[in-house]
């Protein structure tokens, strides 16, 4: 089975579609959405409506959370709150039913899909260093982990108790190991790289390749303009972080 795995689309439509129609020409059979698919820019219904048709497994993000009024604002910066109560009211009760209605984690063939991280995914916890990776192998046994949240591609795999992190975008899933995978962010990278970042996971050859792909930044920044969001959510996109 070929996946293609997206996390953080946060409601750029111009990216999501872009990596949407490429997972299309790349054969991928099944898409694994890792949340937050909404905040930050100005199309959450399109990029709901556009998970929906395509996405087999979905789990929620803080930012879908904290836009339905799953989870408190107290952790969110004072833009992020006034992007979800904006993104709040403007989802369609078909999308704001979808939402209220995720799941937290899922677990699909022995893998295990969270936006942030195991162990207690409502409690939205980074993994962005080895340390944090260790820590959260400890919490989960099965052989993969996909994660998002921290809108950085990076991977970690435990072997024999000694853990590393993978560095290269395309690597081959040894059989005695295990792994946490996070395919960076469609909709807003912050690894300074503005290109939309995804994963496709070829579960019969056991290869996972991270990939980039330019999409329509100005496009993007013009909706969130036109929609009278904070301006940092446009800038930021050509930055990449
Ligand atoms: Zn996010």
């Amino acid at each position: 089975m070929i996946y293609g795995i997206v996390s953080d689309l946060h409601s750029n439509f111009e990216a999501s579609k872009t990596v949407f129609d490429e997972l299309e020409r790349r054969g991928v059979e099944k898409i694994i959405c890792l949340g937050d698919i909404v905040g930050y820019a100005a199309s959450p219904n399109e990029c709901c409506d556009l998970v929906r048709k395509s996405a087999s497994y979905v789990v929620l993000g803080n930012h879908d959370a904290g836009s339905v009024g799953r989870t408190s604002l107290k952790s969110f910066g004072k833009a992020a709150i006034g992007i979800c109560q904006w993104t709040g009211k403007i989802l369609t009760e078909e999308n704001r039913t979808w939402l209220e209605n995720l799941p937290l984690i899922r677990e699909v063939n022995g893998k295990l899909m969270v936006h942030a991280s195991p162990g207690d995914p409502s409690h939205w916890e980074y993994v962005l260093s080895l340390k944090d990776a260790i820590t959260k192998f400890k919490i989960f046994s099965n052989r993969i982990c996909f994660v998002g949240h921290s809108h950085v591609p990076c991977s970690f795999v435990e072997q024999d108790n000694r853990y590393n992190v993978i560095e290269n975008k395309k690597f081959v899933l040894k059989h005695e190991a295990r792994y946490i995978i996070n395919p960076g962010s469609v909709g807003q990278p912050r690894d300074g790289d503005s290109r939309a970042s995804f994963a496709i996971y070829d579960s019969k050859n056991k290869k996972v390749e991270i990939v980039r792909i330019k999409y329509d930044i100005k496009g993007a920044q013009q909706k969130i303009i036109d929609a009278e969001l904070p301006d940092f959510s446009a800038s930021r996109l050509e930055l990449g972080k």
